[in-house]
């Protein structure tokens, strides 16, 4: 069998996701070559795919990464009919790295020199505030041990209403910052990652709402 040395063009990559950008990815931005609504952010301590570890886990850095097309990951910028990137000469620098016949040059930058929306937007940036008072007020750190106090726990409810409290305080100052700042949904999910009970996922968690209000019941099925 022939070893494979070059690109098949078969999308499993693109369709994975799109990269996390990195300090090199930066002139993109300047360049406009990328604009802040191509752009997902992973905040700290959020579940997400590692291509480390190939699982779903906590991520140990903030990471600003190209968006999907919809709710799938596939990368926003691939073309499946002609399977093709539509940003080819301008793609990031994991998309330039990476060889799926040698994984090498591409594990050697995960993680590395990754970039956060502070440093993209900067610290004057009115929108910098608010990431920070997000952090501060909505730390997946805190809704990660509610949610594995909440598994082995015999009396739930004191941390379904901390992790309600997390839930409702992320949507409320969304709400906020997409009034005052007329953002787009891209752009709220660049500022402010994706909503937190979209992202959390315990069996037994179910998200509801009643009057106007997000609620969270929990059925431990241990
Ligand atoms: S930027 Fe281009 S090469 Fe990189 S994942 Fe997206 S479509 Fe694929």
């Amino acid at each position: 069998m022939t070893r494979q040395t070059v690109c098949r063009r078969c999308g499993t990559c693109c369709r994975k996701g799109g990269p996390a950008l990195h300090d090199e990815d930066l002139e993109l931005l300047r360049d406009g070559d990328l604009v802040y609504q191509d752009l997902l952010t992973i905040r700290k301590d959020e579940p997400a795919y590692s291509p480390l570890t190939d699982q779903v886990e906590p991520v140990t850095k903030e990471l600003v990464k190209i968006s999907g097309q919809g709710q799938s990951w596939t990368c926003r910028f691939y073309d499946p009919a002609h399977s093709s990137c539509t940003i080819h000469s301008h793609r990031p620098l994991e998309c330039r790295l990476l060889k799926c016949w040698d994984t090498n040059d591409i594990m050697g930058v995960i993680g590395k020199n990754t970039i956060t929306r502070l440093d993209i937007i900067g610290e004057t940036d009115p929108m910098a505030a608010w990431i920070y008072e997000h952090e501060k007020k909505c730390p997946y750190r805190k809704a990660n041990s509610l949610l594995e106090a909440l598994s082995s726990s015999p009396h739930p409810s004191p941390l379904l209403t901390e992790l309600t409290a997390i839930i409702r305080e992320d949507l409320a100052i969304r709400t906020r910052a997409v009034a005052q700042f007329h953002l787009s949904l891209p752009l709220e999910l660049f500022y402010f990652g994706r909503p937190v009970f979209q992202v959390i996922r315990v069996e037994g968690l179910n998200f509801f709402e009643k009057q106007g209000e997000i609620h969270v019941d929990y059925v431990n099925r241990a």
